[in-house]
């Protein structure tokens, strides 16, 4: 999963970064409003944790911009304001949630999964796919009852698709969800090819996954 993080506030941003990042998720922390919009134009994130006071703007110039582009990221509207009318304007918005600071990074962590969750229509954490039993918070993947031992990009690559259920992924958005920035990554090379053999590999000790689909020179797609 990749999060966007938008807050002027260095230390802040920093402590979040850190904590996210220990727990799996691939960070890009920008300042300002200019450059959260512009980074929203040139990658696509799952959630984004938006500041309201930053240096240049208002936070819901971004929220307002992002939602009229009919953008699915989840926005978590993160901030020092606690009054009422600032909440009810940005969930009139669209944000997702809401944070106060100051916050418990474990409660951003576990209200991030949830609204990433619910913008994929899960209503819980533990999903059930043709008998796999995945365990999003947890990274455990089980078949009956019995764990399956993926790497981690393995489960972030089956966590995507699963969650993306029913739409092609095409490779280049599985690079950026599981990887990263992709101007940074070499494209012509087929590392997400091999991860997805490894894993389909994996999956197929246990039952017949013609249901985990390779669309010919596009990507994947997991139907449910
Ligand atoms: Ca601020």
């Amino acid at each position: 999963m990749n999060v966007l993080i938008v807050e002027d506030y260095k230390e802040l941003a920093k402590e979040i970064i850190d904590f996210l990042s220990k727990n799996g998720y691939l960070c890009k922390w920008v300042s300002n409003c200019k450059d959260a919009l512009e980074e929203m134009g040139v990658n696509t994130y799952d959630a984004m944790l938006l500041d309201l006071g930053l240096p240049d703007g208002d936070g819901f110039q971004v929220l307002k911009s992002v939602r009229k582009q009919q953008c699915k990221t989840a926005v978590i509207v993160i901030t020092a304001r606690g009054e009422l009318d600032d909440k009810i304007n940005g969930l009139e918005l669209g944000a997702d949630d809401y944070l106060t600071k100051p916050f418990a990074l474990t409660e951003l962590a576990a209200r991030l999964y949830a609204v990433i969750r619910r913008m994929n229509g899960f209503v819980t954490n533990e999903i059930e796919v043709h008998g796999f039993k995945i365990q999003l918070q947890d990274y455990k993947i089980t078949f009956d009852e019995t764990p399956l031992s993926l790497t981690k990009k393995e489960f972030d690559i089956f966590q995507y698709l699963v969650l993306n259920k029913n739409r092609v992924i095409t490779r280049l958005q599985l690079t950026e969800h599981v990887w990263g920035d992709i101007l940074e990554l070499n494209s012509d090379s087929n590392f997400v090819d091999v991860h997805v053999r490894n894993l389909r590999k994996k999956l197929e000790k246990f039952t017949k996954i013609d249901w985990f689909e390779t669309v010919r020179n596009v990507g994947y797609r997991i139907n449910i």
